[in-house]
């Protein structure tokens, strides 16, 4: 991508109203545009992140099981009658009529409407286990949407809802998803660390958030500070496996502010490792058992031909709030440092001089040659000034910078700068290229 076609539109300073790193990060690298309060234009950098985390969040439900499917973001209110929820939502909800009058809502989550596909078509036990998700805009009418696209009213959400015959095997399917986030977050390059949550509107009785510790974190959370730094599970979704995967996470304390008991956090860890601290929900998991099933009569036949109602789990990651955790968990002074799992592109191929044919002409060999490699390149082929260039490609966060000037080319060397460590070499393309990998 040639930097002079595309549409970066980057700013000196973030707007005064940006009131943390990652909202004035993202203003200022030309992400996003506010068209509204907490609801956002992504602009093509911004989409190019946006896309890639919705990838990783993709790739590792599947891993786990779960099977995607696409819901529309209308919902009939019937639906929600159905389940008592319409009345008691609140004005979080945003309601909407049609010409006929017909009552619709914009979906907040998508619980009813899951279960309404379930029951229509699966009968049998014989079906389950089952996992469906989406990954879908959703829009709740926030009190105070802040912070960016961190709380937006429209925001991108990956919802999963799972279906089992009886509450052990609805267990497993949730030790599977606590799995599959453990290692989403890592992928993405975040310590999330599972911690006991409150099961607010939606209801039942076991619940976890990950939490991303940061000190803009909106929640108050208390953890055995050992669990932050605790290694990926891995792909391995044998029942006893998960299981023991959730054993070994929570044996030890963690708890957000709505759950939090001082005196069990005391006697459970050693002063030492009692971390409190400030942190961002970037998931949420909870099973409800047949909350939703035994009103809307989502019931299959059972092995011995009787009707039950499914049990059910539904699991939350906000992938939209997902770039807002990651800038908060990964920047400097000068910018953004996105992990290469999520890179809006791979490397920035900075152009010295584009009036020296000779200079244009190695660029583009350079660039050629990454594309092949499979590599996303931005190619900064600007006549900005090179300290001009050096602080976009600083601020955007690109994970490699290779850069190439009149005295480069006379001695056939470009120069590699790692963003993260800020290292560089003087080296001969061939060696960067295999240093890019
Ligand atoms: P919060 O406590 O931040 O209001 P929530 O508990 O209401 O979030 P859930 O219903 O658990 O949210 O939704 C699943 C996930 O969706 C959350 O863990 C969060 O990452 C994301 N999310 C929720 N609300 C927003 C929002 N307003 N903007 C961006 N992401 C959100
Ligand atoms: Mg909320
Ligand atoms: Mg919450
Ligand atoms: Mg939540």
């Amino acid at each position: 991508m040639r930097l002079s076609r595309y549409f970066l539109p980057t700013l000196k300073e973030a707007p005064s109203d940006a009131q943390i790193v990652s909202h004035q990060l993202m203003l200022r690298a030309g992400m996003i545009k506010q068209e509204a309060a907490g609801i956002y234009a992504w602009l093509p950098l911004g989409l190019r992140v946006l896309n890639r985390i919705e990838q990783v969040v993709r790739e590792e439900q599947e891993k786990a099981g779960a099977v995607e499917l696409l819901m529309p973001t209308l919902q009939l209110a019937d639906l929600w009658r159905e389940s008592g929820r319409y009345d008691a939502y609140g004005p979080e909800m945003l309601r909407i009529t049609d010409r006929h009058e017909r009552e619709l809502l914009y979906g907040p989550t998508n619980e009813e409407m899951v279960t309404d596909i379930f029951r229509s078509f699966v009968k049998s036990y014989k079906s389950l286990p089952l996992n469906l998700f989406h990954i879908q805009w959703k829009f709740r009418d926030e009190r105070r949407p802040r912070f960016g696209v961190m709380r937006g009213r429209e925001f991108l959400m990956k919802d999963a809802y799972s279906f089992d015959l009886d509450e052990a095997s609805a267990r497993t399917a949730y030790n599977r998803m606590f799995v599959a986030y453990l290692n989403t977050f890592a992928r993405l390059g975040l310590k999330a660390v599972p911690m006991r949550a409150d099961t607010g509107p939606i209801g039942g009785d076991l619940s976890h958030e990950f939490i991303v510790l940061a000190e803009t974190g909106e929640s108050e959370v208390f953890c055995d500070r050992k669990l932050v730094e605790m290694a990926a599970p891995g792909h391995d979704f044998d029942p006893a496996t998960v299981q023991a995967v959730f054993d070994e996470r929570t044996a030890l304390y963690a708890a957000t502010e709505e759950m939090h008991d001082a005196a069990q956090f005391e006697a459970q860890t050693a002063e030492a490792d009692r971390l409190s601290a400030r942190g961002i929900e970037v998931g949420h998991i909870f099973y409800f058992g047949t909350k939703y099933s035994e009103p809307m009569k989502a019931r299959v036949a059972g092995p011995d031909g009787v009707d039950t109602n499914v049990h059910m789990g539904s699991y939350g990651v906000g992938v939209s709030r997902l770039l807002g955790a990651i800038i908060e968990a990964s920047h400097d002074e000068a910018g953004i440092i996105w992990p290469d799992s999520v890179a809006p592109f791979d490397v920035v191929v900075i152009n010295l001089r584009v009036s020296d044919p000779a200079v244009c002409e190695a660029c583009e060999a350079a660039v050629a040659a990454l594309e092949a490699a499979g590599k996303t390149v931005l190619y900064d082929d600007t006549d900005e000034r090179p300290g001009g260039k050096f602080a976009t490609a600083d601020l955007i966060g690109i994970p490699w910078q290779l850069t190439i000037g009149p005295k480069g080319v006379a001695e056939g060397v470009v120069e590699l700068k790692r963003r993260a460590t800020g290292e560089k070499s003087t080296v001969a393309l061939d060696q960067a290229l295999e240093a890019i990998g």
